[in-house]
């Protein structure tokens, strides 16, 4: 199954709690004013790769604590997006999915589109949230902006309401 990839980091400390292995989704429809990645926009550009691949590279590393999907948008590729977290799960590993849609919006999102359900259950930790500039904060852990939530995604389902994470 292919997936549209802006890039991926192998070891990175900064997308997450612990090392992670980060994929970065290309193409994204929010057009966030100061967003700090705009190459990742087009939904033709980067590169066509199988999630198969992906999934080798991550095996590979061996001492990583969790994946994070970023983008660009993940959840505009939510079918081949929820495979490979699927797989990540098996593997032990956690889940973190940056999203530029807010909670809610996802939720609608996930009524209408089983594929934007299954990764939204499969992550463990959602950051979601379109980046506004004039909220940005540079102290955040793991965000850009104020308004950009960490989602403790099981918990928020089973109480029907946003539960951040602790380490937010
Ligand atoms: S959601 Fe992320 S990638 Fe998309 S425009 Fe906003 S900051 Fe950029």
């Amino acid at each position: 199954m292919e997936l549209r990839l802006a890039g991926t980091i192998k070891e990175s400390v900064v997308d997450g709690p612990g090392l992670r292995f980060v994929v970065f989704a290309q193409g994204c429809r929010h057009a966030c004013k100061g967003c700090h990645n705009p190459e990742t926009w087009d939904p033709l550009g980067g590169t066509a790769v199988a999630v198969e691949d992906l999934l080798g590279q991550i095996k590979a590393e061996k001492l990583i604590k969790g994946v994070t999907f970023s983008g660009g948008e993940p959840f505009l590729q939510a079918t081949p997006l929820a495979w490979l977290g699927r797989e990540v799960k098996k593997l032990g590993l956690d889940l973190i999915t940056f999203t530029g849609y807010t909670w809610e919006r996802l939720l609608a999102l996930a009524q209408e589109d089983r594929a934007v359900e299954d990764l939204l259950r499969l992550t463990d930790y959602l950051v979601d949230s379109p980046f506004i500039l004039a909220e940005r904060d540079l102290e955040l852990a793991f965000r850009g902006s104020r308004n950009q939530r960490i989602i403790e995604v099981a918990k928020s389902l089973k109480e029907g309401t946003v539960i951040e994470a602790g380490f937010a």
